[in-house]
């Protein structure tokens, strides 16, 4: 456990991984756990922080997923450490429903300034992100009285039921768990890898006619899209897709919902990704990197829709706990004080970089924003997708004791999220570890 002394940023492997502690604890995993929840990697950690996690029987991997791009300022950041633990010595919870309190209210405020757009705006916190998007769909409909929801392909927001049904794929995400909410449609997105680079403005005019054919303006409560997709294969729009999207919503009374779950809080270089094209979204969901690791979640937005739900019609009992709020605002200073953006932006130059000097031609696309990059792995000089690629070259990066995440519609995207707290070397080394995995595969 930890005695408060920082972690040596290294890699150090002193067993074979899994090594024998973690085993034991996987056994014990597979006999207490359910067996839907699965597991990256067999590695159980013991302590975390910077670019490195420390597992249970003393090896030190480098994180480049954050715990899905969760722990940008790092884990157990020191800021959040203190914020915490001095929350938690005052008090844990009273519910923000019954006695108010004002971290909560200073989340919020924080938010309002923060995210795109300078229109008067209102905050509501929850404490996941798939319960932040069911929250955006019902102000979103309250305000317009209207029920219709449009989605994207290779959309990712969450396991909920409705949530299931505006996530695009089926395995792992919503196979054997229908029937699925109504009233969700899909559109086609734009994905220069794969519509043969079809411009944002056209792509997003294909969108908009299948919205009015096959859906129709005036049913249609709310727009909901990821600026980046994140587990359907970081997806980088064409730019002039977002904005085109956005005006036509503008135009038709249509609500337009960033869920900046995964790109949000300086992950992408910008503090959101919508700031990129300058996009204001009406509505924006946030949670992952909001609170260093502390559930917490929030839909951030114009004062007239989030005021439209009757009073009591949102909340839940832990929304913006206190601990959760503590963390936030400490995360937010960390970001602002020691210049995450930037950080961001220069993790993502050093990824991109390195990921095209490989010259690997199995590497079909290498995408992304910030320190928030992926490749797209295909059959080579085709665009024909490559899982077992993807998967071997995880599993030898995981042997290496280099965290990395896959994702992607078909299995073939090799994800990159380290914490912005990760030293330079580091990530050096880990794309040296994974040069040499793609030379030898
Ligand atoms: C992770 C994620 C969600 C769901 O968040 P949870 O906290 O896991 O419920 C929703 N949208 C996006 C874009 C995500 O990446």
């Amino acid at each position: 456990m930890s005695d408060g002394t920082p972690i040596a940023q290294q890699r150090r492997l002193v067993t074979q991984l899994p090594g024998p502690r973690s085993i034991e604890l996987m056994r014990r995993k597979n006999s207490a756990v359910a067996s839907g929840v699965g597991t990256t990697m067999p590695v159980f950690a013991e302590r975390a922080g910077g670019g490195v996690v420390v597992d249970v029987d003393g090896n030190s991997l480098i994180d480049l997923g954050s715990g899905i791009a969760v722990t940008s300022v790092g884990n157990s950041a020191p800021r959040v450490v203190d914020a915490v633990s001095a929350q938690v010595r005052a008090f844990t919870h009273t519910c923000f429903m019954v006695t108010p309190y004002d971290g909560y209210v200073r989340v919020a405020e924080a938010l309002n300034r923060l995210t795109p757009g300078s229109h008067e705006k209102r905050t509501a916190l929850f404490n996941s992100g798939a319960e932040a998007v069911e929250n955006a769909v019902k102000i979103a409909r309250v305000a317009t009285k209207r029920q219709g929801v449009v989605v994207f392909d290779h959309a990712y927001h969450g396991r909920t039921n409705l949530t299931m049904a505006m996530t695009a794929k089926n395995m792992p995400y919503k196979h054997g768990f229908g029937p699925f909410a109504a009233e969700v449609y899909r559109a086609p997105l734009s994905y220069p890898f794969r519509d043969g680079g079809l411009a944002g403005e056209e792509a997003a005019a294909r969108a908009i006619d299948v919205i009015e054919k096959q859906v129709g303006a005036a049913n249609l409560a709310a727009v909901v899209i990821e600026p980046i997709q994140g587990e359907g294969g970081f997806i980088v729009p064409a730019d002039g897709f977002l904005p085109a999207l956005v005006q036509w919503c503008k135009d038709n009374g249509v609500v337009f919902v960033a869920d900046e779950v995964q790109t949000g809080f300086a992950r992408t270089g910008d503090l959101f990704a919508c700031d990129h094209e300058g996009v204001v979204p009406d509505l924006i969901v946030t949670a992952k990197g909001i609170a260093g690791g502390l559930p917490l979640a929030a839909v951030t937005g114009r004062a007239e829709l989030m005021d439209a739900p009757h009073v009591g019609g949102l909340g839940g009992t832990y929304g913006g706990n206190p601990l959760a709020c503590a963390a936030a605002l400490a995360v937010i200073e960390t970001i602002e004080t020691e210049h995450l953006v930037d950080r961001a932006r220069h993790i993502g130059k050093t990824l991109v970089e390195r990921l095209q000097a490989f010259g690997d031609d199995r590497i079909g696309d290498v995408r992304g924003r910030g320190a928030m990059v992926a490749v797209e792995l295909v059959k080579a000089g085709t665009t024909e997708p490559d899982p077992d690629l993807t998967k071997a070259v995880a599993s030898a990066a995981h042997a290496e004791g280099v965290v990395v995440l896959t994702c992607g519609t078909y299995g073939n995207v090799l994800r990159f999220l380290p914490p912005l707290a990760m030293p330079d070397h580091l990530l050096a080394e880990a794309l040296t570890i994974l040069e040499d995995i793609f030379r030898k595969s």
